[in-house]
């Protein structure tokens, strides 16, 4: 007799989705290579910090001081965000609206490291990204996403650069985008700011997970970045999609 399928296993009734994951500081280039690397895989790309960029962005619009957990803690679960799949994105709103560049001032990112320590606001964003599973395959970027949120994944990645790597980098997305004008300096102190917070912290701090790949993209090019993680992937997330 055959034996009966396995109800109470979740997986048996959802399988879960393919998930790449990429941490690093910020300005090491995960947004582009996770767009560029979803394209050619036809993987949803997904930003994690900006969904801690919104909850930063209510906390200052409803007056929220940011530097007390619990008042943060109280916002967490009753921010309103919606996710639907766009343009091989998943996109966020926040009360029906897109939220744009209001998300990428630099007052957020002044704000935004201090908010991701509070657990309640780690809790309810890593639950928005497993649900996201089930809108299809996944390329996912953060600063906990290969340690905590998808930490069985097999395509886990570590992507860093040099301090000054990242500033250049950040500075003319910053100008370019219309968000900002500041020097290459003050761009590298907010950077070095949020990434001491982002590793000391309690909660899911920023590390190099143990087994995930590190890449250096300093003297890289984006294309040869996206190649080398591409190149790591398992054979048979590779042998379909639009390579
Ligand atoms: O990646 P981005 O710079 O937009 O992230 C903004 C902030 O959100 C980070 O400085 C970090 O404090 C937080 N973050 C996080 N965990 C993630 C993604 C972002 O704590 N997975």
């Amino acid at each position: 007799m055959r034996s009966p399928i396995n109800l109470s296993t979740s997986q048996h009734l959802n399988p879960m989705n393919n998930v790449i994951a990429i941490d690093g500081p910020g300005g090491a280039g995960k947004s582009s290579v996770s767009r560029l690397v979803g394209r050619r895989l036809g993987y949803l790309h997904v930003d994690s910090g900006a969904l801690y960029r919104i909850m930063t962005w209510q906390c200052l619009v409803r007056g929220v001081d940011t530097s007390d957990p619990a008042a943060v803690a109280a916002l967490a679960a009753d921010v309103d965000i919606e996710c639907r799949p766009e343009d091989g994105a998943i996109a966020y709103y926040v009360g029906g609206e897109a939220p744009g560049d209001r998300i990428r001032t630099p007052e957020i990112n002044a704000h935004a490291s201090a908010v991701a320590t509070v657990k309640e606001v780690r809790d309810r964003v890593t639950a928005i990204l497993r649900a996201m599973t089930r809108h299809g395959n996944l390329v996912v970027e953060g600063r906990d996403i290969t340690t905590a949120v998808f930490p069985d994944s097999p395509a886990r990645f570590y992507l860093t650069a040099s301090a000054e790597a990242r500033a250049r980098r950040r500075q003319k997305e910053e100008i370019e985008k219309g968000i900002a004008n500041q020097s290459a300096e003050a761009v590298k102190a907010s950077l070095l700011a949020r990434d001491r917070i982002d590793s000391t912290r309690r909660y899911a701090p920023l590390r190099k997970a143990d087994g995930a790949i590190e890449i250096d993209s300093s003297d890289m090019t984006l294309e040869q970045v996206v190649d080398a993680v591409m190149a790591a992937l398992p054979a048979e997330w590779t042998a379909q999609g639009n390579l």
